[in-house]
Formats: structure tokens, C-alpha cells, sequence
């Protein structure tokens, strides 16, 4: 935040990132880092927050080893983003959570409790992480279940990716979540006692604490005992949450500005030209791909939570104007993402090449079966969707007279089958249908065979 350490940190020698500033050694002196500025204010605006005209810097003071300057530079009343507020979907409908602001600091130093070569039990500071900026965003009580905060963590990790603040992987403590939960009688105004919990390190534990701590809490108080204020971990595991600290006083920080620093004015110009450089967020789009793509809610959803799909969607109906945009979405989060996460590595897929299978789909060339086929040997060897659809002999059977001459052979070969229809059981349509698309290796064109195998039982029926 305040000096030229790379944040390229994760599996790098502990002490391998650091510099006089970040070590916080005397005489050194803090530089503000700009794109760090940048990437919050981006994230003001595309929570439609106020940006003040003036910030500054202030020093927040404590001890703990990882803090090597015996305070932490951050900002106590003139936050970078003040008052957002972030819209998604739950279970129960579309939810808004109110932000109350969006500050930036310097990330601390990381303690790991080892145990030495001696059998004794050591304490070690990693100072890498120290001096990386730390953006925190606050919002107002407003989140009232579990699942309500899980969806407003992971709407905020997507628009942080989409606008580029922030990889935002929580696995790699790229992203902390810490809740404060409080219950209070039905009616009544004032919240209750406070408990914070930390150490949730993904989205599910997020939902699953929250939910947990409701239930301790409310045993608690149905018991007619207080609660204390506290800070409690999330045992994963264990499925619950411990003590880790009591809080009897509250904390004294003793803000002031920070002297080796000058105020930071946000030219409304620069406000602008970020502004301008925002890219289409994420609630937007869904909006549009349900609005004007005519996609729906839960494939506008699908799509826009994954940037490789929307990029993909996007180049696939950019390739071929004519194509129904339902009908890529449907290839996009459906094959597209199954093969996707099923690989082990990136998987490239050529989105006119996309199109053209699409195409050969919807003219009834290929049937849907071996389209799959022909797209994952598309993945594999990058050849064309038609030379693969020609070399492997996908061509549709969809020419009645040779689709009879298999209906034969399978109504033949099927007695047991054929006698059963006619005993009434008309579901063995379904097989036989089944045994043509067999006999044809996925050839036939599905609509005709049925209709065949219907026409053909019928006239044996007759006979
Ligand atoms: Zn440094």
C-alpha cells in the first residue's frame, strides 16, 4: 500500500517481499499507491457510493507482533466510499444489503505457531503480507440469515473480479468474511449483544456459521443467561464455533492523522475517467441477458458468476448474429462448463467454431448427442466443428427410407418388445426409440425415429 513490494506473495519464502517500509524501520517513509486508490474508488462507483471531494490518512494504534510500526495507517471518518448498497438474488427474491463504507489500509504481518527443532513451541513472523493493501468494506446491519450474507460475499467477490480490484480467492485469504450477529425480541429496535465471528474461509462456512451462531445464541437467551461480547472462531469441522476472545473493554486506537502523509484529493476529473472505464457489472448484465437476450434468471445467473462463460456467451453470439441466444447459453452453462470443470487444465473452445455446431444442431445436420461428442473432440484437437462432424460420420440420418430399414431390424429383433405395445404398454416406444438411436450410433434424426417406430408398431398392429 505504501511501498513497491509485489502482492505476488502466495507460496513465496516467508520474508522474501519486504522492504524498510513494510518492515516498518525507522526513518523510512510511506509512498500512496495509486492503482490501490483506484481500485477502491472503481469499487465506490459500482456501488453507487459517494466519493468525499478530500481523504486522509490516519494511525491506528496498537501492539501485536505483527504490526511492526506499533500502528497500522488506515482511515477512521473520511473513508474512501461512503454509503452503497449491493442488489442480488436469493432464495426468497432479489435482496439489497446497505454498505456503509469502503476504506482502504496496510494488511499486517502473518503469525504461524510452529514447533521449533527442539520440540519447543515457536512464533513466527512472516512479514510478506505486511504493507499489502487491505481494502475493507462495512455494511449496515441489514442481513438477516445466513444464506443472505453467503450471497452478498459472493456477489461482492464477482463484482470485485469483473471491475479487477481484486482476485478476491478467499482459499487464499484474498478475501476474509467476518460477521457480527446479534439477535433481539421480535418488535424491538435496539440489537442485542454483538458476537464476531472469524476464521470463515469460504462461502459455505460463511452460511453455516451465521446459521450455527443463531441457534447457540438463541439457546442462550431462551436459557434466560446473557451473552457476552466476544469474538468466536468457526471450527469447520466440527461444524461450530469456540470463544477466542472476551471483550471487556472497548477498543482505543487513539486515531490521529497520519503525519508522513499528505490529505488525498479526488479530482472529480480522475472520478470521471475511472467512471468511464468501469466495465458492465455484474447485476447489469443479468439484467440485459434476461431483458433483451431473453435468457433466464437462473442461466442469466449461471453465466454471469463465471467471466470464462460470459466471455465465451459473448464471443459465441458476437460470431453469428442470427444465433437464438437461449440456445447458446443452454451449450455455455451447460457442456461448455461441465468439460470446463471436469479438465484438469484451461480448455479453449473457438467460439465460431461454437456457433457453427450450434447451427449444425438447430438444422437438424447433427443430433444433440453427437454435438457433445463433436465438441469435446473439438477441445481436444482444436479441429473444426465440421471436418469433425464429417471425419467421424455424424451426419443426421434424417431420410425417412433409410431410418425405416433400422426400425425393421429393431422391431424384429425386439419381439418381446413389440408384444408388450400391443399389450397396451405404449412406454416401450421409448426403448425401442432408444434401440434405433443405438443401431444408428446417434445418427438418427431423434424426432423421425420415434415417429417411425410409432408408424411402424401401428402397422404391425393393423396386420
Ligand atoms: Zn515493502
Amino acid at each position: 500500500m505504501f511501498c513497491p513490494c509485489s502482492t505476488a506473495y502466495d507460496g513465496a519464502p516467508p520474508n522474501s517481499h519486504v522492504c524498510p517500509v513494510c518492515l516498518g524501520l525507522p526513518g523510512s517513509l510511506p509512498v500512496i499507491n495509486k492503482r490501490a486508490v483506484e481500485h477502491v474508488l472503481m469499487t465506490g462507483l459500482a456501488i453507487g457510493a459517494s466519493i468525499p471531494a478530500a481523504t486522509r490518512w490516519d494511525r491506528k494504534n496498537y501492539f501485536y507482533p505483527d504490526l511492526p510500526k506499533g500502528y497500522q495507517i488506515s482511515q477512521y471518518d473520511l473513508p474512501l466510499a461512503s454509503l452503497g448498497s449491493l442488489t442480488f438474488g436469493t432464495s426468497e427474491g432479489p435482496f439489497t444489503v446497505r454498505i456503509t463504507r469502503a476504506h482502504l489500509e496496510e494488511d499486517t504481518a502473518k503469525l504461524v505457531h510452529a514447533t521449533g527443532p527442539d520440540g519447543a513451541k515457536v512464533s513466527l513472523v512472516d512479514f510478506n503480507r505486511s504493507g499489502a493493501p487491505l481494502m475493507e468494506i462495512v455494511t449496515e446491519p441489514d442481513v438477516r440469515t445466513g444464506e443472505q450474507a453467503r450471497r452478498y460475499a459472493e456477489d461482492l467477490q464477482l463484482l470485485l473480479r469483473s471491475i479487477g480490484a481484486s482476485d478476491a480467492d478467499m482459499e487464499r485469504g484474498q478475501m476474509r468474511v467476518e460477521a457480527n450477529i446479534s439477535l433481539r425480541p421480535r418488535g424491538s429496535e435496539p440489537f442485542g449483544t454483538r458476537v464476531e465471528i472469524k476464521n470463515m474461509n469460504s462461502f459455505r462456512s460463511v452460511e453455516r456459521a451465521i446459521a450455527h451462531e443463531i441457534e447457540r445464541q438463541a439457546a442462550v437467551l431462551d436459557e434466560g443467561e446473557v451473552l457476552a461480547q466476544e469474538t468466536r472462531g468457526w471450527h469447520e469441522d466440527r461444524g461450530e464455533t469456540y470463544r477466542m476472545r472476551v471483550k471487556e473493554t472497548s477498543d482505543d486506537y487513539r486515531y490521529f492523522p497520519e503525519p508522513d502523509l499528505p490529505p488525498l484529493h479526488l479530482d472529480p476529473a480522475w472520478l470521471d475517467e475511472l467512471r468511464a472505464g468501469l466495465p458492465e457489472l455484474p447485476a447489469a448484465r443479468r439484467e440485459r441477458y434476461q431483458a433483451v437476450l431473453g435468457l433466464s434468471a437462473y442461466d442469466a445467473a449461471v453465466l454471469v458468476a463465471d467471466p470464462d462463460a460470459v466471455r465465451l456467451f459473448e464471443a459465441t453470439l458476437a460470431a453469428d448474429g442470427r444465433l437464438d441466444p437461449k440456445q447458446a447459453a443452454n451449450w455455455v452453462t451447460g457442456d461448455y462448463l461441465r468439460l470446463r470443470n471436469q479438465a484438469t487444465g484451461p480448455i479453449d473452445v473457438d467460439p465460431g467454431e461454437l456457433a457453427a455446431l450450434i447451427r449444425l444442431v438447430g438444422d437438424g445436420s447433427i443430433s444433440r448427442a453427437n454435438a457433445r461428442e463433436v465438441l469435446e473432440l473439438h477441445i481436444a484437437s482444436g479441429d473444426s466443428m465440421h471436418a469433425i462432424v464429417d471425419a467421424r460420420g455424424f451426419q443426421q440420418i434424417s431420410d425417412s427410407a433409410s431410418l425405416g430399414a433400422t426400425v425393421d431390424e429393431v422391431l424384429a429383433a425386439n419381439p418381446a418388445a413389440v408384444a408388450d405395445y400391443r399389450a397396451g404398454k405404449v412406454e416401450v416406444v421409448g426403448f425401442l426409440v432408444g434401440q434405433v438411436m443405438k443401431a444408428t450410433r446417434g445418427q438418427a434424426n431423434a424426432a423421425l425415429a420415434q415417429a417411425a417406430v410409432r408408424d411402424r408398431l401401428a402397422a404391425s398392429e393393423r396386420e
